[in-house]
This record gives structure tokens, sequence and C-alpha cells, in this order.
């Protein structure tokens, strides 16, 4: 009971000190947002466009971005680009970082945020669509991050990482996915560090996200699972807001940190619960 009052001070008290949020540090602001045709990367791209933001977008589906685009416009954004870009392909991620620094002059935030299409099931020994997804998922992460880092530098920006409870913890019918998003984690947490070594500007975000209503999460887990989904909008805006107060990680919904941190207390306990948490029939 003590260990577990002194682990919520020490959330609230996190929480608390953490530095205020001021939206009028986004107007004008330079950022690239990944993923933003659907779901968490489309609410940021809107969240951003309020606050009046300059954004660069970018996905596969060339019609929905230019939609996304013409509404960030309508809802504000300073300017709003997009460009289609594929991050399977090689030469795309740099592609898409040179393009947003023509188009923006340079940039302060650079959100990773897109995810490559996987199934949610059993694995069945598909390792060329796990070695697809760490392209997608990974590869082009990093080769993002490193693209945007002389940039970023100069403008004392921020680098989000959009990562996942499944970069925490291992859970069934996920192992490509969460292959992706461990290796997220420890890249960029030991990036973070070299980056703090070297007294660097740029700060590094890294998002721990549950549940999320997005259409494509609620079409995997529909009668799989019943655990609670929270709103997409309200994810992304935890995100940005994270990014603009250069906090090195969040956790949202906020329950997700103790399960992060409890995790390995009781092994066997929680793999029963996670086993047991979706409907499965051998
Ligand atoms: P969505 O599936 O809704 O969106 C994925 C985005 O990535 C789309 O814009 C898609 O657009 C783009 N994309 C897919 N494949 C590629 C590709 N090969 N190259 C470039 N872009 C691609 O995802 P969510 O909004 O649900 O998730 C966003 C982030 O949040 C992810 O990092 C995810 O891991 C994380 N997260 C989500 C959770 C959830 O429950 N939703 C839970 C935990 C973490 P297009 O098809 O046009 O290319």
């Amino acid at each position: 009971k003590v260990l577990l009052a002194s682990i919520c001070v020490a959330f609230l008290a996190a929480k608390w000190t953490s530095p205020r949020f001021d939206a009028d540090s986004l107007k004008g602001a330079r950022v690239l947002v990944t993923g933003a045709s659907t779901g968490i990367g489309e609410q940021m791209a809107y969240h951003y466009a309020r606050f009046g933001a300059q954004i660069v977008i970018t996905a596969r589906r060339e019609k929905v971005l230019q939609q996304v685009v013409e509404k960030c416009l309508s809802l504000g954004a300073q300017k709003a680009f997009y460009i289609a870009a594929d991050m399977a392909n090689e030469s795309d991620p740099d592609k898409v970082v040179d393009y947003a620094l023509e188009k923006l002059g340079g940039l302060d935030y650079l959100v990773l945020n897109h995810i490559g299409p996987s199934p949610f099931s059993m694995w069945k020994g598909d390792v060329d669509h796990t070695k697809w997804l760490m392209k997608v998922n990974f590869f082009s992460y990093i080769q993002m991050a490193w693209k945007a880092l002389p940039s970023l530098e100069q403008n004392k920006g921020s680098l989000v990482v959009v990562s996942s409870l499944l970069g925490k913890i291992t859970s069934p019918f996920v192992a490509p996915y969460t292959s992706t998003k461990f290796a997220l984690n420890g890249f960029f947490g030991s990036l973070r560090h070299e980056l703090a070594m070297k007294k660097s500007n740029v700060s590094i975000s890294v998002c721990t996200l549950g549940l999320i209503d997005t259409d494509s999460a609620m079409e995997k887990v529909r009668g799989v699972t019943d655990v609670q989904a929270y709103p997409a909008t309200d994810a992304a805006l935890n995100i940005i807001i994270t990014g603009a107060t250069r906090q090195p990680e969040l956790f949202y919904p906020w329950f997700t940190y103790f399960i992060a941190i409890t995790k390995d207390w009781f092994p066997s306990v929680t793999d029963y619960i996670i086993q047991n948490s979706y409907n499965y029939i051998p």
C-alpha cells in the first residue's frame, strides 16, 4: 500500500510540476506529421491547424491528404501542404523531410506517427511481413529523425515519436507490431541519452498510448476484447502538448503508466491478465 501510494504521489507530482502548455508557442510553428491521412495523425493535423501552425502532412493516399490539408487551412493553419509517400520505399523518408524543409524553411516539430497495416492474429511465420513492417514502422522513423535533426537542432526543435503500451509490454496477436514499437522505444531512448550528453537543443518525446478509438484499431479488436478505447482527438492533443512542453514521455490514458511500471512485479499474474483479456477459443 505504501509503495502504491508513493508511486501515485510521484506520478501526480510529475504531472503538477510539468511545464505549462502555452498554445501561442505553436502559432507559426513548422510541423511535419506522418501518417496524417487518418486516425490520430489526422487529428493532430487539425489541432496544429487550430493552433495556427505551418504544417506538412504525409501518408500514401494523395486524395485523402488533399482533403485533410483543405480542412487544416479552414481551421486556421498558417500554411498546409501534403506529400504522398510510402515509408516502405527506401528513399521516401528523406524525400518527405526534404519537402517539408523546402516548403516551411525549417522544422520545429517532427511528429513520427505512421504505421503500416498489420494483421491482429496469431503469428503464422510470415517473416517477410515482419521485415516490411520494420521498414515502415521503425527504419523510416530513424531515417527521418536523422535527416531532420540538423534543422531541429538549429530551431530548438522537438522530435515526437508515437509509440504504444505494446512497446512496453508484450501481448498476443501483435508480434510484428509490438516488435516495431519495442525497437522504437529502445532506439529513441538511447538517442535521448546521447542528445542530452551532447547538450543538444533537441527534445525527444516518446508517447505510450493505450487503445485509441481509430477506425483501424477498432476494426481489429471488435469482438476480441472489451478493453475501453480512448478518443483519438484527445490522444492527439496530449501528444502535441507533450512535444510542445518537451516532456520525455507521455502515458495516455494515464493508467498506462501504472501498467508499464508494475508489469514485472508479478509476471505470472500479468501474463494471466493479458492472456485472458481476449476472447480466444483454440
Ligand atoms: P491509422 O491506421 O489510423 O493510421 C495510420 C496512418 O499511417 C495512416 O495515415 C496511413 O495512411 C499511414 N500509412 C500506412 N501505411 C503507410 C506507409 N507504408 N507509408 C506511409 N504512411 C503509411 O493508425 P492510428 O491513428 O490508430 O495510430 C497512429 C499511431 O498511434 C501509430 O503509431 C500507432 O502505433 C499508435 N497507437 C495507436 C493505438 C490505437 O489503438 N489506435 C494504440 C497505441 C498506439 P495511408 O493508408 O494513406 O498511407
